[in-house]
């Protein structure tokens, strides 16, 4: 009959939540994934464009956990990002978003970001709710976070862009020993990209044998 919501109408929206759940979320820790985190970065930037405000990206890696996968197991590894990605939603503002871009790779966009000071005081908060072990059946099992940050101000950059920035200034706080912020300067991507060239061509030189040696 027209206009009638039947059991087959509700079922079908069931369905449609639940699409729309695993479309835009992670089955692990039920944050928002990568796809949902770009759309409302997008939306987000032109807001900011809009409003003339500025956004903090930070990028969040887990410090060596192939070795904790490898000393405690992969389920134990499961465990860690899961109370890792409660322990970081439950220390972040209401307003700011953290989603799993993929393994143990987090990001957080942190809304009203003005200044390096307000970016080092969620780099802080982070750090804190890093302090305690992570439990996996009675064990104690300890794990850091490094992380890099961009500020975008007015939404003036793209978001892949601005993403790239932050993911430079991770892999430095990588270089630099890990567990620590590091802020994006513009530097880095031209060391970054230097460091990767070398890299294809010293790969380059010893596949062709064409490495000599001068003195
Ligand atoms: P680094 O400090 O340089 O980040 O070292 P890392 O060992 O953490 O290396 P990397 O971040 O490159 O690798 C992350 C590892 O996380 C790779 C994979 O073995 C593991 N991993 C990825 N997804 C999952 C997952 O869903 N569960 C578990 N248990 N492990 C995962
Ligand atoms: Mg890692």
């Amino acid at each position: 009959m027209a206009g009638q919501f039947t059991i087959a109408h509700m079922k079908a929206c069931n369905d449609q939540v639940t699409i729309r759940k695993l479309a835009y979320h992670d089955e692990l820790t039920g944050l928002i994934n990568r796809r949902r985190f770009n759309e409302i970065f997008e939306e987000e930037l032109k807001e900011c464009r809009n409003k003339k405000r500025s956004l903090g990206i930070l990028a969040l890696d887990l410090d060596r956990f192939k070795v904790i996968n490898d000393c405690h197991g992969h389920e134990a590894g499961d465990k860690i990002i899961q109370q890792f990605a409660e322990r970081i939603n439950a220390s972040i503002r209401d307003h700011d978003i953290l989603c799993r871009m993929s393994g143990d790779e987090f990001c957080l966009l942190a809304r009203h970001v003005t200044s390096e000071n307000d970016i080092s005081m969620i780099g802080n908060r982070v750090m804190e709710a890093m302090k305690e072990p992570f439990i996996y059946q009675d064990k104690r099992i300890y794990a850091g976070v490094s992380l890099g940050a961009v500020i975008i101000e007015n939404g003036k950059d793209n978001f892949s862009f601005a993403l790239s920035m932050a993911d430079f200034a991770l892999l430095r706080s990588k270089e630099l020993g890990r567990s620590q912020l590091v802020l994006f300067d513009p530097q880095m991507e031209a060391k970054v990209k230097r460091k990767a060239d070398l890299e294809i061509k010293l790969r380059e030189a010893l596949a062709t044998d064409s490495l000599s040696l001068r003195y």
